[in-house]
């Protein structure tokens, strides 16, 4: 399929190109042994990805272990309740093993640094559901695990801490500047810098220098291609529209990537918070504007000294001020729409799905749902495709302490 000049046939053969770009977003900003470090990692996953036994142990992880496939639930009871003819469904998965799509890239990455003859997976974590992820991951390999948090987040995150811990973690406490995760993604990739020889940084979303963007693609690329499967089996055709909430962007990617060549409308949802004020929302894509930060070229949120701006929603895992370079090329070219839900409308979203459905999602997901049901509303008739990215056990208690039971 041709759109707006680009050949979505052969489009994973040239995005990104040899340098890590989509189009003029992407690349390797970070210092020479960084960057030393990062070509190894290239160099080692285009080898090691086509190797069959990698291959095969990864199909057989995800299959014994995660639990995949995971499955696409139709939604009768809301798309009846919305009452417009149109079907809503959702690609399950919150039914990964540690409950969310985060275990895609992480078992993926874990296995990757054990083909390598690494001995430590380095990361950090704001919310704490990446260090979880990743945590899980070491564990099932046999690798040390370090993750960097801040304090502030040490002690707002207190169940995913333990986690951490249980699964033989060691979180690191970074205590300097505002304790949270800006500092924290300076002292893993301090702490990296040292490192390196012996230990893999893993980053927990399609951003950061190349190859992260690409090779967490790849990863989380599972989901598109399953649901794609999936969805014709169970209708006979592809769904009208597919819809993802965007953070740093890996559950939308993933999900995506098995759409892009298909004629399938493509919505990533970033949140709006408490409104359009710096600030206030996440809505990077939205509001932002070209620029390097963490190591990449993309579309950001910028304060006035030119430097990522604080960010805000409901769902702290959508907490980053820019997305994945992958996203700004496709939202430049236009293939995917990328629109905003802001915490009202997600927690509605939150409880529909719990009632009508009986699935509590993450409240991040829930920004996908609360799209998928507006769409549902205008459209008249078809199906839209919910990602739910994960479930929204580690949400309960912060909803209804702030929102209370609706
Ligand atoms: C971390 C997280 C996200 C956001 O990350 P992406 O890289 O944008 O996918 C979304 N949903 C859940 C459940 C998460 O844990």
């Amino acid at each position: 399929m041709n759109f707006n000049g680009i050949d979505f046939d052969t489009y994973f053969k040239h995005y990104p190109d040899a340098n890590g770009y989509f189009g003029k977003y992407g690349g390797c900003y970070i210092s020479p042994e960084l960057k030393e470090a990062m070509e190894e990692i290239t160099a080692s996953y285009f080898t090691i990805c086509k190797s069959s036994k990698f291959i095969a142990e990864l199909r057989k992880i995800r299959k014994e272990f995660q639990g995949r496939p995971t499955p696409i639930s139709y939604l009768e009871r809301l798309s009846n309740h919305i009452g417009t003819g149109v079907q809503l469904y959702v690609k399950r998965e919150d039914l990964n093993h540690s409950g969310a799509h985060k275990i895609n890239h992480c078992m993926g990455e874990a296995l990757l640094a054990k083909y390598m003859g690494k001995k430590k997976v380095i990361a950090e974590t704001g919310a704490g559901q990446h260090g979880v992820a990743l945590a899980t991951a070491a564990a099932y390999f046999g690798l040390e695990c370090d993750i960097y948090m801040g304090s502030v987040d040490i002690k707002k995150q207190a169940p995913n801490v333990a986690r951490m811990k249980i699964l033989g973690a060691n979180v690191v406490e970074v205590t300097h500047g505002l304790a949270t995760l800006k500092e924290a993604v300076d002292a893993a990739f301090d702490a990296y810098s040292k490192e390196y020889k012996t230990a893999i940084y893993c980053i927990g979303s399609v951003v950061g220098p190349h190859p992260f963007p690409m090779m967490v693609r790849d990863f989380q690329s599972v989901i598109g291609v399953e649901a794609r499967e999936q969805f014709t089996g169970m209708t006979g055709e592809l769904p009208d529209a597919i819809v993802a909430c965007v953070g740093g962007g890996s559950n939308a990617m993933g999900f995506f990537s098995g759409f892009l060549n298909d004629p399938v409308e493509i919505y990533g949802i970033e949140p709006h918070g408490r409104g359009a004020a710096l600030g206030d929302h996440a809505a990077s894509l939205k509001y932002g504007e070209e620029g390097i930060m963490h190591g990449f070229n993309s579309i950001m949120l910028k304060d006035e000294n030119g430097e990522p701006a604080p960010v805000y929603s409901v769902a702290s895992g959508l907490d980053y001020p820019s997305s994945g370079p992958e996203h700004a090329f496709l939202h430049d070219l236009g293939r995917v729409k990328y629109d905003v839900i802001n915490d009202e409308e997600t927690i509605d979203a939150f409880f529909a799905l719990s009632r009508l459905e009986g699935i509590i999602p993450a409240i991040e997901s829930a920004h996908a749902v609360a799209y998928g049901i507006k769409l549902a509303q205008t459209m008249g008739k078809g199906s839209v495709l919910i990602n739910l990215s994960g479930r929204g056990d580690k949400d309960m208690d912060y909803i209804i302490e702030k929102y209370g039971i609706r």
